[in-house]
């Protein structure tokens, strides 16, 4: 505030602040305006007066019509955070942070102030916060640590009509606390009134209220040689990351023969810094291309969508019980989703939509609805999670639509064999302290497991590499051969990728976290530092389990028991072909993943390994791939394996590659 005059041109920065000012307010101001043009607008006050007058409110409005923005923004402003936040969920990380970064725009607020976002590894909140919006897995995980949600005075489970798991959970959870806290407002909102939805609102006895409905404009052409040839061609390239490639090298070939096109990848993991992309206006004359995952079909909204273009295809996780495996398919949609994703197009003037499938397809093949992700997802994570609330008895949940049983006693088969359960099925400690961990119970284990062999330090490290979303190893289609040969020096001297990630990770920190250093050996620095936040996290749940930190680099066996603890149900041998293995429990043939240091050099190929996870593309592939002493499967989870299951150690014999089934 002292000013000295000496400063030159201070008049001029003076006039200019005030000139960037009012075109910040007058910006802010059409902000303000265009809340007013949204459907739910009109439905403001009858919709407050509901609130007020029910506890629960089922809320059913078309995708952009203002259900997340806005109607957090009016219980605020009538009030109710007086008493408590305001918690949204999402069922998406990226639509949480980029609804609370509009609304924070449209609150005049600094994102992380007011208004915030709480994401896996990433709270974006702060004392001040008093609307959150997060994943719903976070307000499951807010549960364990305040079972009465007594920091809320309103949750709103969003986008119900997206069935994960975490949010059809929620449903079951939210119930009985809407029962325990007659001052919790609870409002489920949604797309699409579903069944589900029905039942629950014949539970409360409640009142519904319709948003809006606007007429599509959509319409489905027939397919053509052309649709079944861009069907092929994105079949091929469905990625987002290779489609945003090719047409970004069309598109320059032919030059200034056409407008210019802005393309703009979406997706769960794409950088927040990218997102925001997506929003901004299109200069006149060009035109803006979204690629975007499912994502866009509801999460998201983005105005002046004029054409969709639907493969009609969907990629989804699938578990197989049987197995216990769990694996990324690219599947049909079904006709919900391909509606919704029509719908996306002409929202605010005539649209259409290209569906690259026959309309036959549509009516006989695609399914009506989308599997929820509670039928066809492991459980293992969830039922750790409700029995570290305290629900033991769960086939006896209130689970809406109730999962398989056979995949409910899979997840419980499998707590035991990590030893998160005994033999009654009671939780133990061990179970405890993984429950702290928001991981899968296998990664948990893995960390509970350090203490015992003292190196918690390294596989911290190793499971933050893990938990990040994309690859660290860096490889530019023009600089393959160079990037491999940086690679391999993270792998030499060792066999296993898990050490190679801890190698990076290691040799990143003692060049105290330089950014040259990831340039120079072809890592992804984001990669990296995300690795570097989710580290940190984990070194704070660490000692909440009291779990001490302790670092034993040299000893690498250690380190693999220490993953084998977690990993064991993920153990193969190698088949006699010397190229493909053999999952040791339930005994299907696999492959080492090409990005693995062991896929390069054959000879190195270990007899036993032990992989983090199995995708399945072309061919089923063992990813994140290390070696293993078969006897540690014997000793590290006596009630999972027995000597016959390993015998070719027991007998001293080479596996013979029949991969002789073991019995269960
Ligand atoms: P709903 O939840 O009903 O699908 P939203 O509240 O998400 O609707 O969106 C309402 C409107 O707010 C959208 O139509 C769009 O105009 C605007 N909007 C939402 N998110 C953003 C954003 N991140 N950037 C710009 N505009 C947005
Ligand atoms: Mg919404």
């Amino acid at each position: 505030e002292v000013m000295d005059g000496s400063d030159v041109g201070h008049d001029d920065d003076a006039i200019q602040e005030e000139e960037e000012k009012s075109m910040a307010k007058s910006a802010h101001e059409k902000l303000l305006a265009d809340r007013k043009t949204l459907p739910v607008y009109r439905y403001r006050e009858s919709l407050l007066e509901a609130v007020e007058n029910h506890q629960v409110l089922i809320i059913v409005g078309e995708t952009g019509s203002g259900k997340t923005t806005q109607i957090p923004q009016y219980l605020h402003e009538a009030g109710y955070t007086k008493r408590g936040m305001i918690g949204c969920t999402q069922p998406r990380r990226v639509a949480a942070m980029s609804v609370a970064t509009r609304v924070s725009q449209e609150m005049g607020t600094k994102l992380g102030h007011e208004v915030g976002y709480s994401i896996r590894f990433e709270d974006c909140t702060s004392d001040k916060t008093v609307l959150k919006y997060m994943t719903d897995g976070m307000l499951l995980r807010q549960f364990l640590g305040q079972p009465d949600l007594k920091s809320y005075s309103v949750v709103m489970v969003d986008e119900a009509h997206e069935r994960t798991l975490s949010t059809d959970i929620l449903f079951g959870l939210v119930k009985d606390i809407a029962r325990l806290r007659p001052d919790l407002k609870l409002l489920i909102s949604s797309a699409t009134l579903d069944a589900r939805l029905l039942r629950f609102r014949s539970d409360f006895q409640n009142s519904r209220k319709e948003v809006s409905r606007r007429n599509k404009f959509t319409k489905a052409p027939e397919a053509d040689y052309l649709d079944a040839a861009i069907m092929t061609v994105l079949q091929i390239h469905e990625e987002i990351e290779t489609a945003e490639e090719i047409l970004k090298q069309r598109t320059r070939r032919l030059g200034s023969k056409i407008a210019e096109l802005i393309i703009c990848p979406i997706y769960s993991n794409l950088p927040s810094e990218l997102q925001s992309k997506i929003f901004k206006p299109t200069p006149e004359g060009a035109r803006k291309v979204v690629l975007a995952t499912n994502i866009a079909e509801t999460s998201l909204t983005i105005d002046g969508i004029k054409y969709v273009i639907d493969p009609g295809f969907v990629k989804m996780k699938f578990y197989n019980p049987r197995t216990g495996t769990e694996s990324l398919q690219i599947r049909p949609v079904s006709k919900a989703s391909a509606n919704q994703r029509a719908g996306r197009s002409g929202r605010t003037g005539p649209g259409k939509c290209f569906r690259l499938y026959t309309c036959d397809c549509y009516n006989n093949e695609l399914d009506d609805n989308t599997v929820p992700e509670m039928q066809r997802t492991n459980l293992a994570n969830v039922v750790l999670s409700l029995m570290s609330l305290g629900i033991d008895d769960l086939l006896n949940f209130d689970f809406m639509d109730p999962p398989p049983s056979e995949a409910l006693l899979k997840a419980l088969e499998l707590l035991f064999a990590l030893g998160a359960l005994n033999k009654h099925g009671e939780l133990t400690n061990v179970g405890r302290k993984m429950a702290e961990f928001p991981l899968d119970p296998m990664l948990s284990k893995m960390i509970v497991a350090s203490d015992k062999y003292k190196c918690s330090d390294e596989i911290i490290s190793i499971a933050a590499m893990l938990s990040v979303e994309n690859s660290v190893f860096y490889r530019p289609k023009d600089k393959q051969v160079h990037a491999d040969n940086a690679h391999l020096n993270f792998h030499m001297g060792h066999v296993g990728d898990h050490i190679a990630l801890l190698k990076v990770y290691s040799t990143w920190k003692e060049t105290n976290f330089s950014t040259q250093w990831c340039y120079e050996n072809y890592i992804q620095v984001r990669s990296m530092k995300s690795a570097r936040d989710i580290r940190g996290q984990l070194e704070g749940l660490l000692e909440r389990v009291e779990i001490e930190l302790v670092s034993n680099p040299g000893d690498l066996e250690a380190i693999k028991k220490s993953i084998t603890s977690g990993y064991f149900p993920h153990s193969a041998r190698m088949q006699k072909d010397g190229s493909s293995y053999r999952t040791v429990k339930h005994p299907q043939t696999v492959y080492i993943h090409p990005s693995s240091g062991l896929a390069k050099v054959k000879e190195l190929r270990p007899r036993w390994v032990v992989y983090h996870e199995l995708v399945l593309t072309s061919k089923e592939y063992m990813r994140q791939v290390s070696e293993l002493k078969p006897e540690w499967l014997v000793e590290l989870a006596p009630h999972y394996y027995q000597l016959k299951d390993v015998e070719d150690l027991a007998s001293k014999k080479m596996p013979r590659g029949k991969g002789r089934a073991s019995k269960d």
